[in-house]
């Protein structure tokens, strides 16, 4: 997804100040107050989760627009890993668990907030594979401010006709659904998703659609949807309304990509025109990520009455048919326009939180960075090197360096929002270092093979880039995504001697940088202590590379 923050930030820029300070404010509370005894259960492996592995959802639900009212069943199936006594699920008031059943019994039930565990009545052998359903109804939470507080939007579009979409990134799925909340495992085998609308209606959710069947009696629509991969539970959605269908083929690097869009009747001429950016997007992504990672799922394109969402294999896009984002360049630098940002940004998430996803949302940097680089990748791909790194070195206003990247570790709490543009901008500064674009983009799909559709730690990716690199990077690493300061080259030269340093930063860190001496390349290795070298010139002029997020002072001034 992407944060609110900055786009506030463009919007309001005379109130950014107070915006800034309000929003640091929580952010800190909420990344540093006490772990609450909800956010425990919900953020962490906790023994009622962990004993079994998600192998299957099939989400049946009727969606009943007059009344704003979902009912419905989800059949889990698992597999038991170890000996279990209770499993726990979530689901999120005002959304009720009517029963749970298992081999015709009705299960014993015990709630904790919006956590529920249930305790099977039968023997949970240790590698069976075991199944219940989950009857729940109600009224789900309406999203005020869609995707960034969650829950359901319900719109209408320009004649009139319903328009209705979920999105619950950071709340959970668990505020219309019943499922395992947590990240750290996704159903093996996917998703089935049945959903019953209005038979004027459709709905548009992930994956393929295999069936439909239409009650005349009910006047309704079941629209039946696969998933075969796994899925994050967070990109599980619905959208539902006047939609029409286009499509084309791509030849990609797995075979035959299937490329579907389902837009708003009314914009159909737009969207033809405006779509053809998803096609440039799997190009670019393909050479330096390699295969999209979901083939047999298909790839889509999904219009949402809210701002867009990485939904798997069903892309949510409310960009308003413009390039950039709504219309505007987050890097001011010019070639944020050159491409509609909601469809770059959000397929990226295929690679970068569909594909390789993080444990713990504490991890989200994982998603967020990567796929905020992968927009500079997309225009060097297609514009060439100068105008991507002008728009990377350009998000760099919108960084705040106020909070970690990193959030707190089990508690569901994701990091700042530096994660993307920050995030972005050290990804770029690793780059520099490694100098050598084979080896880079040897790293980037290697990431997105060696992690094919795994669940990953900040740690796995860390050995692997320093792994791959034949280089150390643990203490830029520690710097960028744990720290808030931002490395400081203080340098001076007196008598052909130049003397250097890092300030601001870590203990130990030891980020080798490229300046230009007298127009000169030349890499330098500073620590955190002054060493001295010596210099062909008197007085020469030295010239950091602008593509290190870093910044730099001659402490004598000259
Ligand atoms: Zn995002």
């Amino acid at each position: 997804m992407f944060m609110k923050s900055i786009l506030v930030t463009i919007v309001f820029i005379i109130s950014v100040n107070s915006f800034t300070t309000t929003t640091s404010a929580s952010n800190w509370k909420q990344q540093h107050g006490e772990i609450t005894h909800q956010e425990h259960l919900r953020g962490s492996i906790t023994p009622e989760r962990a004993w079994w592995n998600l192998t299957h959802y099939h989400l049946e639900l009727k969606v009943e627009p007059n009344s704003k009212m979902f009912s419905g069943t989800n059949t889990m199936t698992y597999q038991v890993l170890a000996k279990g006594q209770r499993l726990q699920i979530e689901l999120q008031a005002p959304m009720k668990l009517e029963k749970v059943i298992q081999n015709g019994k009705k299960l014993k039930v015990e709630q904790d907030g919006y956590s529920y565990f249930i305790t099977p009545d039968t023997k949970q052998n240790i590698g069976s594979n075991q199944t219940l359903t989950m009857h729940f109804s109600g009224k789900p939470t309406t999203a005020k401010r869609a995707p960034w507080d969650g829950g359901i939007t319900w719109e209408k579009d320009s004649n009139g006709v319903d328009f209705i979409a979920s999105s619950n990134q950071g709340i959970g799925s668990s505020i219309w659904w019943p499922n395992k909340d947590h990240p750290s495992d996704e159903p093996d085998n996917g998703v089935l998703m049945s959903i019953e609308v209005p038979d004027h209606l459709m709905d548009i959710s992930n994956g393929r659609l295999i069936k439909t069947e239409h009650n005349k009696t009910a006047k309704t629509k079941t629209f039946h949807w696969q998933v075969v991969n796994p899925i994050n539970n967070y990109s599980v959605n619905i959208n539902i309304g006047d939609y029409v269908h286009f499509g084309e083929k791509y030849q990609g690097e797995k075979g035959q990509l299937d490329m579907d869009y389902y837009v708003l009747r009314e914009n159909l001429d737009k969207a033809k025109k405006q779509f053809k950016d998803a096609k440039r997007t799997i190009e670019a992504f393909e050479f330096w990520f390699g295969p999209y990672p979901f083939y047999e799922d298909s790839y889509k394109l999904v219009e949402a009455p809210y701002l867009g969402m990485e939904h798997q294999s069903s892309v949510t896009y409310g960009n308003g048919y413009q390039n950039g984002y709504l219309g505007r360049d987050r890097s001011q630098a010019g070639p944020g326009m050159l491409f509609d940002f909601i469809i770059v940004h959000e397929s990226g998430h295929e690679w970068f939180a569909n594909s390789i996803t993080n444990n713990d949302v504490a991890d989200m940097w994982i998603h967020e960075s990567f796929t905020n680089y992968s927009e500079s990748l997309f225009l060097e791909f297609h514009y060439g090197k100068e105008k991507a790194f002008e728009y990377i070195r350009g998000q760099r206003m919108n960084i705040q360096n106020q909070a970690p990247i990193i959030g707190q570790y089990n508690a569901s709490r994701g990091g700042s929002g530096d994660m993307y543009d920050k995030g972005g901008n050290m990804i770029h500064t690793l780059r520099q270092i490694i100098d050598n674009d084979v080896t880079w983009r040897d790293i980037l799909r290697g990431l997105n093979k060696d992690f094919y559709h795994k669940n990953v730690d900040t740690k796995d990716i860390e050995d692997y880039i320093s792994n791959k690199a034949g280089r150390d990077f643990s203490k830029i690493f520690d710097q960028y995504l744990r720290d808030i300061r931002i490395p400081s080259f203080e340098y001076f030269i007196k008598d052909k001697v130049m003397k250097i340093r890092w300030g601001n930063v870590i203990e130990g860190f030891d980020m080798p940088l490229r300046v230009y001496i007298n127009g000169k390349v030349q890499w330098l290795s500073p620590t955190t202590s002054w060493t001295e070298i010596d210099l062909v010139d008197a007085d020469p002029t030295v010239k950091v590379d602008a593509n290190f997020y870093i910044s730099a002072q001659s402490v004598l001034g000259n």
